[in-house]
């Protein structure tokens, strides 16, 4: 069966992913078996969400009945349902659900009513706590398939000291970055010396290290020093997969949706008030902002560079009518120069032009000209590809560390296809 949950915490505490590697131990105590633990992020723009838009699913062979009962009971005792944003939901599914809810979630904005549907249809077990809109994360979590998957694991805090701040040592943190890097990532940030994998919520959440595999985080992970721990679980997760992304072109973006956007620089970037740096795009009549805030740090110096007529992918979330940069990649660079009017030969005033194909005047002597003035530029950007730093990195953002991102829509529906079997989901298996 798989078991989802969603939507148990607030910004005053608990944290979804601490209630399932909990639950995971609870059905273990009653000789059930858990054979994947899945951090699912979904939308990273619905407004719904207390932090970073995380829901859980556990893979477990046991008796349903039994785990639907242990699953709402370890939900009652440990979410935050004080708060009104606090919703939760929990869903047991014997099958795998359809896996196009779960792209939908992650890619796109679900009703309660779409998930209620689908669980029906399914002849799920499932219960909604309050306004039941944790049901729409559960229910996306039990029907996800990863196409590509990272790992995370996370280290919670001992109850006493939940609240207090963390002791991790910092120096280890960075010894364990530089000795498994590219094998795991975003642990610290090296160039902007931060830590980045200790929270600073009140949440039971020590710290986390992701990387490609299982082996890779323990190894990270052996290296940490800290206050003694709780619990620790790893996640398969899509995290650092770029599932949040699909292709859009620049005249047809949608709120809240996040896209891989082809274009050609329209304008030249601007630094507006707080350091956030802006420029156009354009495809053929259609023009569109992008934003690289000023979190982004070093990543604005790249965007500086760049000049009209670089033609570009950039990849983020399209928001307030602008793309919030995750990355960008240089297609290719415009020709290094600039022109601009030349200067009249007879009085040394700069001329204007005369029209179109028409060349230059001078409005003081009325000379004419028929070629500008063309002068090189040194262009200090190359192609390729440029990140965010990991300080501001968001989870569902693929590290360039990973390689290069060329996935496409298409592609993850075509292996989602693929994996079906009489019509059924099967499971990719993953230990
Ligand atoms: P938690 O650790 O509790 O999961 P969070 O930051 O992940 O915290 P939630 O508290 O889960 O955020 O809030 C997100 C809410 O938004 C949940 O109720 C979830 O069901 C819902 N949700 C998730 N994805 C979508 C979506 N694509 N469309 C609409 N609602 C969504």
């Amino acid at each position: 069966m798989l078991i989802g949950i969603d939507d148990t915490d607030s910004p005053a505490g608990m944290c979804t992913t601490y209630l399932g590697a909990v639950l995971a131990r609870q059905l273990i105590r009653e000789h059930m078996q858990v054979r994947e633990a899945r951090l699912v992020r979904l939308n990273p723009n619905v407004t719904y969400k207390t932090r970073g838009n995380a829901a859980i699913a556990l893979d477990v062979v046991g008796d349903t009945d039994r785990a639907f009962t242990i699953a709402c009971e370890t939900v009652e005792a440990l979410a935050e349902f004080s708060c009104e944003n606090t919703n939760p939901g929990v869903v047991v599914a014997e099958e795998q659900l359809d896996p196009a809810f779960y792209i939908r979630a992650v890619t796109d904005f679900c009703e309660i009513t779409d998930a209620t549907r689908l669980l029906d249809a399914a002849g799920a077990q499932y219960k909604g706590y309050k306004n039941r809109r944790g049901l729409i994360g559960a229910a996306a979590a039990v029907a996800s398939v990863f196409t590509d998957r990272t790992h995370e694991i996370l280290v919670y805090r001992d109850p006493a000291l939940w609240g207090t701040p963390r002791d991790v040592d910092r120096d280890s943190l960075f010894a364990a970055e530089d000795a498994t890097f590219p094998h795991t990532w975003d642990t610290v940030d090296v160039v902007n010396n931060v830590v980045v994998c200790v929270p600073h919520t009140p949440d039971p959440v020590l710290f986390g290290i992701r990387g490609e595999s299982p082996a890779w985080v323990m190894l990270a992970r052996s290296m940490i020093e800290s206050e003694k721990p709780d619990i620790e679980q790893i996640w398969v997760t899509n995290q650092g997969t770029d599932a949040h992304l699909r292709d859009g072109g620049v005249g047809g973006l949608r709120e809240g949706l996040s896209y891989r956007v082809h274009g050609v620089v329209a304008t030249a970037p601007e630094t507006g008030t707080g350091g956030h740096v802006s420029f156009m795009i354009e495809e053929g009549d259609s023009s569109v902002r992008c934003m690289a805030y000023e979190p982004t740090k070093n990543f604005r110096q790249i965007v500086r560079h760049l000049v009209p007529g670089d033609d570009v992918i950039v990849c983020g979330s399209f928001k307030k009518s602008s793309i919030n940069l995750e990355k960008i990649r240089v297609v290719s660079l415009a020709a290094p120069v600039v022109s601009r009017p030349p200067v009249c030969a007879a009085c040394g005033k700069r001329m204007t032009s005369d029209g179109r194909d028409k060349g230059y005047k001078c409005r003081k002597c009325g000379a004419h000209a028929r070629d500008p003035e063309v002068r090189e530029i040194a262009r200090r950007l190359a192609g390729g590809w440029y990140e965010v730093p990991p300080t501001a990195r968001r989870h569902l953002a693929k590290p360039l560390c990973r390689g290069k991102p060329d996935y496409s829509t298409s592609q993850v529906l075509m292996i989602t296809r693929d994996c079906l079997v009489d019509n059924k989901m099967r499971l990719p298996l993953v230990r």
